[in-house]
């Protein structure tokens, strides 16, 4: 068992990727998604290249470049949790860079394949090392419940009568990584918009897509999917971040979320969202460098509908190839 380390109330730690917040969160610490961070910093560019100059290849993939790199600019954020398995070798190795730059490192491991008591361990050691007790971490669970709730209710308000749009459902599930640092704060936020959201008319989108993988890095991928008329009514992983399924207990919520796991429990979570939200097609954005590219062929035979793969490699518009391809995708899917 990890030996805890105490930190002071409002420590910032950050997060690779999605990670059981709930106990970070009852640790009484500030969970600070890095992607977020990185990408929604004007200085995202800059920072890939910044990380190339530290000696970064040109082969890795940018995200990690950009973490690395944002962390630098951030000495504030005195720990991050690392996903050693269930994310990728990447983020692995980014770790132990960081421990080799004297950042505290906090390792977590989704199993693979998903076994619950190999789950609960992760847990218990987590907790150990956060020095916080399952109960607290429960607690925690117990309080996010009602704002995990609203965000299934925006998810149903993007779907069922797109009274939100794909790029507000995209930044508000996203977001539930960390609840930007505050989830009391975040679920006001929510609940605010979620209001005047229902206020607004019913629509239907002409052409109803699914964006499949990782968050796309392209700064204006939701501006020129709405300047082509078309709706991305599902967003695959950020609704994965959300955790939309209620009732189970926080090992059984980590288990249940595709990300980390294998292809076939994702395949099956797309199947659902094609036929329940009667997507006309799929754009699966696919990362330079990334080992889930190898996925496309997978996701292309078995899901039924038209998927178009877009691959992103910094944090630029989109090329003018990658325009011209979603523009003929759009053209072939309306009605
Ligand atoms: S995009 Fe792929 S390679 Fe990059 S951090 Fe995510 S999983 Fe790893």
């Amino acid at each position: 068992m990890p030996l805890a380390r105490l930190y002071p109330p409002g420590t910032k730690i950050g997060l690779t990727t999605t990670i059981p917040v709930e106990t970070v969160l009852a640790a009484g610490l500030a969970p600070v998604d890095l992607n977020n961070l990185f990408i929604t910093s004007p200085e995202a560019l800059a920072r890939v290249s910044a990380a190339e100059s530290a000696g970064f290849p040109r082969t890795v993939c940018a995200w990690v470049k950009g973490i690395y790199a944002t962390l630098q600019d951030h000495p504030e954020i005195t720990a991050v949790l690392v996903a050693c398995q269930g994310d990728c070798s990447y983020t692995q190795a980014l770790g132990e860079i960081l421990e080799a730059g004297n950042r505290e490192v906090i390792h977590f491991k989704f199993p693979y394949p998903p076994d619950r008591q190999q789950m609960e361990q992760e847990l218990a050691n987590l907790q150990a090392r956060l020095g916080v007790t399952p109960e607290a971490t429960a607690l925690a669970q117990e309080r996010l419940a009602p704002l995990r709730r609203d965000l299934r209710r925006l998810d149903r308000l993007t779907w069922e009568t797109a009274q939100v749009r794909g790029e507000e459902n995209f930044l508000y599930l996203i977001n539930s990584s960390d609840f930007e640092s505050d989830p009391e704060a975040y679920a006001l936020k929510v609940s605010e918009f979620l209001r005047q959201a229902e206020q607004r008319p019913p629509r239907s989108a002409r052409v109803r897509l699914g964006l499949v993988g990782i968050p796309p890095i392209f700064t204006d991928f939701w501006d020129y999917l709405e300047e082509l008329g078309a709706g991305v009514v599902f967003n695959e992983i950020p609704r994965q971040f959300s955790m939309p399924y209620l009732d189970l207990n926080l090992a059984e919520q980590y288990l249940r979320y595709t990300y980390p796991y294998d292809i076939f429990a994702r395949l099956a979570d797309l199947k659902a969202a094609v036929r329940e939200r009667r997507l006309d097609g799929l754009v699966h954005y696919t990362q330079s460098f990334c080992f889930r590219q190898m996925f496309d062929q997978i996701i292309r035979e078995r899901l039924g509908v038209p998927v178009l793969t877009i691959e992103g490699d910094r944090p630029t518009p989109l090329d003018s190839r990658t325009r011209m391809r979603l523009e003929a995708f759009v053209d072939v899917l309306r009605p």
